[in-house]
Protein backbone atom coordinates (compact mmCIF):
# COMPACT_ATOMS: atom_id res chain seq x y z
CA UNK A 1 0.00 0.00 0.00
CA UNK A 2 2.64 2.27 0.73
CA UNK A 3 4.20 2.62 -2.88
CA UNK A 4 0.57 3.48 -3.86
CA UNK A 5 0.32 7.02 -4.98
CA UNK A 6 -3.23 9.10 -4.32
CA UNK A 7 -4.56 11.94 -6.23
CA UNK A 8 -6.15 14.45 -4.88
CA UNK A 9 -8.83 17.44 -6.33
CA UNK A 10 -7.81 20.47 -3.69
CA UNK A 11 -10.81 23.10 -3.08
CA UNK A 12 -10.93 25.72 -1.38
CA UNK A 13 -13.44 26.76 0.27
CA UNK A 14 -15.03 30.65 0.25
CA UNK A 15 -15.76 31.16 -3.59
CA UNK A 16 -15.12 27.77 -4.45
CA UNK A 17 -17.27 25.34 -2.25
CA UNK A 18 -19.63 28.19 -1.11
CA UNK A 19 -20.60 31.44 -2.40
CA UNK A 20 -18.32 34.05 -1.12
CA UNK A 21 -19.39 36.27 1.25
CA UNK A 22 -17.20 37.86 4.12
CA UNK A 23 -15.84 35.85 6.70
CA UNK A 24 -18.89 32.93 6.60
CA UNK A 25 -18.92 31.26 9.89
CA UNK A 26 -22.54 30.71 10.25
CA UNK A 27 -24.80 27.86 8.27
CA UNK A 28 -27.55 30.44 7.30
CA UNK A 29 -24.46 32.10 5.73
CA UNK A 30 -23.21 29.07 4.14
CA UNK A 31 -24.72 28.78 0.61
CA UNK A 32 -23.33 25.79 -1.54
CA UNK A 33 -21.57 26.84 -4.90
CA UNK A 34 -24.13 25.41 -7.51
CA UNK A 35 -22.45 22.38 -9.42
CA UNK A 36 -20.03 21.19 -6.32
CA UNK A 37 -21.86 18.59 -5.30
CA UNK A 38 -21.94 17.09 -9.12
CA UNK A 39 -18.51 18.48 -9.34
CA UNK A 40 -17.32 16.11 -6.29
CA UNK A 41 -19.16 12.87 -7.06
CA UNK A 42 -17.82 12.94 -10.58
CA UNK A 43 -14.17 13.63 -8.92
CA UNK A 44 -14.50 10.78 -6.25
CA UNK A 45 -15.35 8.22 -8.97
CA UNK A 46 -12.54 8.91 -10.78
CA UNK A 47 -10.52 8.35 -7.68
CA UNK A 48 -9.36 11.93 -6.69
CA UNK A 49 -9.45 12.08 -2.76
CA UNK A 50 -11.25 15.54 -2.09
CA UNK A 51 -9.91 17.75 -0.37
CA UNK A 52 -10.30 20.86 1.43
CA UNK A 53 -7.72 24.27 2.01
CA UNK A 54 -8.87 27.06 3.17
CA UNK A 55 -7.33 30.17 5.05
CA UNK A 56 -9.94 31.44 7.93
CA UNK A 57 -8.22 35.22 8.58
CA UNK A 58 -11.89 35.48 10.34
CA UNK A 59 -10.30 32.81 12.96
CA UNK A 60 -7.38 34.98 13.28
CA UNK A 61 -9.04 38.61 13.50
CA UNK A 62 -11.85 37.38 15.94
CA UNK A 63 -14.54 37.76 13.85
CA UNK A 64 -15.22 34.23 14.64
CA UNK A 65 -13.50 31.04 16.59
CA UNK A 66 -12.02 27.82 15.89
CA UNK A 67 -14.73 26.28 17.62
CA UNK A 68 -17.27 27.68 14.88
CA UNK A 69 -15.02 27.22 12.04
CA UNK A 70 -15.02 23.49 13.06
CA UNK A 71 -18.67 23.01 13.71
CA UNK A 72 -19.66 25.00 10.47
CA UNK A 73 -17.08 22.41 8.77
CA UNK A 74 -18.76 19.47 10.76
CA UNK A 75 -22.01 20.30 9.06
CA UNK A 76 -20.57 21.29 5.72
CA UNK A 77 -18.83 17.54 5.65
CA UNK A 78 -22.24 16.11 6.36
CA UNK A 79 -23.82 17.62 3.70
CA UNK A 80 -21.49 16.82 1.36
CA UNK A 81 -22.00 13.13 2.96
CA UNK A 82 -25.77 13.49 1.94
CA UNK A 83 -25.00 14.34 -1.32
CA UNK A 84 -22.69 10.98 -1.77
CA UNK A 85 -19.10 12.43 -1.51
CA UNK A 86 -16.26 12.05 1.27
CA UNK A 87 -14.08 15.04 2.38
CA UNK A 88 -10.74 13.32 2.82
CA UNK A 89 -10.08 15.96 5.14
CA UNK A 90 -9.89 19.84 5.73
CA UNK A 91 -6.99 21.51 6.41
CA UNK A 92 -7.25 25.23 7.34
CA UNK A 93 -4.88 27.93 8.73
CA UNK A 94 -5.74 30.20 11.18
CA UNK A 95 -3.25 32.30 11.09
CA UNK A 96 -2.64 36.06 9.66
CA UNK A 97 0.47 37.92 9.31
CA UNK A 98 -0.59 41.24 10.29
CA UNK A 99 -3.85 40.97 11.31
CA UNK A 100 -4.07 37.97 13.61
CA UNK A 101 -4.68 38.80 17.15
CA UNK A 102 -2.80 37.32 19.48
CA UNK A 103 -1.47 33.66 18.84
CA UNK A 104 -3.32 33.68 15.94
CA UNK A 105 -0.40 36.65 14.31
CA UNK A 106 1.15 34.25 12.83
CA UNK A 107 3.34 34.07 9.38
CA UNK A 108 2.29 30.41 8.95
CA UNK A 109 3.66 27.94 6.01
CA UNK A 110 0.30 27.01 5.72
CA UNK A 111 -1.43 30.42 4.59
CA UNK A 112 -1.91 30.46 0.66
CA UNK A 113 0.02 31.39 -1.25
CA UNK A 114 1.94 29.41 0.45
CA UNK A 115 2.01 26.02 0.18
CA UNK A 116 2.00 24.46 3.55
CA UNK A 117 -1.70 22.42 3.87
CA UNK A 118 -1.32 21.20 0.19
CA UNK A 119 2.82 19.60 1.11
CA UNK A 120 1.03 18.12 4.56
CA UNK A 121 -1.87 16.42 2.72
CA UNK A 122 0.72 15.08 0.35
CA UNK A 123 2.28 13.62 3.55
CA UNK A 124 -0.75 12.22 4.84
CA UNK A 125 -2.50 10.66 2.00
CA UNK A 126 0.66 9.86 0.32
CA UNK A 127 -0.50 12.19 -2.96
CA UNK A 128 0.98 12.02 -6.39
CA UNK A 129 0.39 16.01 -6.67
CA UNK A 130 1.52 15.85 -10.43
CA UNK A 131 -1.69 14.23 -10.78
CA UNK A 132 -3.96 16.40 -8.48
CA UNK A 133 -6.08 19.19 -9.60
CA UNK A 134 -6.70 22.62 -7.23
CA UNK A 135 -9.38 24.69 -7.49
CA UNK A 136 -9.65 28.26 -6.37
CA UNK A 137 -10.78 31.83 -6.71
CA UNK A 138 -8.08 33.58 -5.96
CA UNK A 139 -4.54 33.76 -7.75
CA UNK A 140 -3.06 33.28 -4.37
CA UNK A 141 -4.70 29.67 -4.49
CA UNK A 142 -3.29 29.19 -7.67
CA UNK A 143 0.12 30.41 -6.30
CA UNK A 144 0.15 28.08 -3.66
CA UNK A 145 -0.77 25.04 -6.00
CA UNK A 146 2.08 25.71 -8.22
CA UNK A 147 3.97 26.05 -5.38
CA UNK A 148 3.55 22.33 -4.51
CA UNK A 149 3.48 20.98 -7.87
CA UNK A 150 -0.42 20.53 -8.75
CA UNK A 151 -0.71 19.00 -11.87
CA UNK A 152 -3.65 21.19 -12.71
CA UNK A 153 -4.84 24.46 -11.39
CA UNK A 154 -7.88 26.04 -12.66
CA UNK A 155 -9.28 29.29 -11.36
CA UNK A 156 -12.60 29.69 -10.97
CA UNK A 157 -13.86 33.15 -12.27
CA UNK A 158 -18.10 32.80 -12.09
CA UNK A 159 -19.44 34.51 -15.17
CA UNK A 160 -16.65 34.06 -17.19
CA UNK A 161 -17.56 33.79 -20.51
CA UNK A 162 -16.09 31.04 -21.70
CA UNK A 163 -13.23 28.00 -19.87
CA UNK A 164 -10.14 29.08 -21.11
CA UNK A 165 -6.77 28.40 -20.95
CA UNK A 166 -5.17 31.22 -18.21
CA UNK A 167 -2.37 33.51 -19.22
CA UNK A 168 0.22 31.46 -17.91
CA UNK A 169 -0.36 27.81 -16.80
CA UNK A 170 -3.58 27.39 -15.17
CA UNK A 171 -6.61 27.53 -16.47
CA UNK A 172 -9.85 29.64 -15.92
CA UNK A 173 -13.29 28.36 -15.71
CA UNK A 174 -16.61 30.26 -15.73
CA UNK A 175 -18.55 27.68 -13.59
CA UNK A 176 -18.40 24.56 -11.48
CA UNK A 177 -20.16 22.71 -14.04
CA UNK A 178 -17.58 23.94 -16.46
CA UNK A 179 -15.03 22.06 -14.41
CA UNK A 180 -16.76 18.90 -14.09
CA UNK A 181 -17.17 18.79 -17.83
CA UNK A 182 -13.93 19.42 -18.65
CA UNK A 183 -11.70 18.19 -16.52
CA UNK A 184 -14.10 15.18 -14.92
CA UNK A 185 -16.26 13.73 -17.53
CA UNK A 186 -14.83 10.24 -17.97
CA UNK A 187 -11.78 8.35 -18.58
CA UNK A 188 -10.50 10.28 -21.81
CA UNK A 189 -10.02 13.62 -20.48
CA UNK A 190 -6.53 15.42 -19.33
CA UNK A 191 -6.88 14.81 -15.88
CA UNK A 192 -7.69 11.45 -15.99
CA UNK A 193 -7.13 8.93 -13.32
CA UNK A 194 -3.66 7.03 -13.74
CA UNK A 195 -3.08 4.50 -11.38
CA UNK A 196 -5.78 4.72 -8.45
CA UNK A 197 -9.05 3.94 -8.09
CA UNK A 198 -12.35 4.98 -5.94
CA UNK A 199 -11.19 1.53 -3.98
CA UNK A 200 -8.41 3.44 -2.72
CA UNK A 201 -11.20 5.53 -0.43
CA UNK A 202 -11.85 2.63 1.75
CA UNK A 203 -8.09 1.45 2.53
CA UNK A 204 -6.71 1.79 6.04
CA UNK A 205 -5.29 4.67 6.76
CA UNK A 206 -5.71 6.21 3.58
CA UNK A 207 -8.57 8.39 3.79
CA UNK A 208 -11.08 9.18 6.80
CA UNK A 209 -12.91 12.47 7.64
CA UNK A 210 -11.87 14.82 9.59
CA UNK A 211 -10.03 18.34 10.25
CA UNK A 212 -6.67 18.98 10.34
CA UNK A 213 -5.37 22.48 11.77
CA UNK A 214 -2.57 24.48 10.07
CA UNK A 215 0.97 23.05 11.80
CA UNK A 216 -1.03 21.58 14.71
CA UNK A 217 -1.90 18.14 12.89
CA UNK A 218 -4.72 17.60 15.00
CA UNK A 219 -7.57 15.53 13.42
CA UNK A 220 -10.94 16.85 14.86
CA UNK A 221 -14.63 15.54 13.36
MG1 LIG B 1 -11.58 31.60 -1.88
Amino acid sequence: MSKLTNKALFLDRDGVINVERCYVYRRDDFLFQEGIFDLCRAAQNLGYLLVVVTNQAGIARGFYTEAEFLALTGWMIEEFGRHGSTIARVYYCPYHPIHGVGRYKKDSADRKPKPGMLLRARRDFNLDLTSSVLIGDKLSDIEAGKAAGVGTTILLRLGAPESSAGDSDFHVAGSLHDVCSEFFSGPHDAAKPTEISSATLSQPGGCHVGVTKSASGMGLV
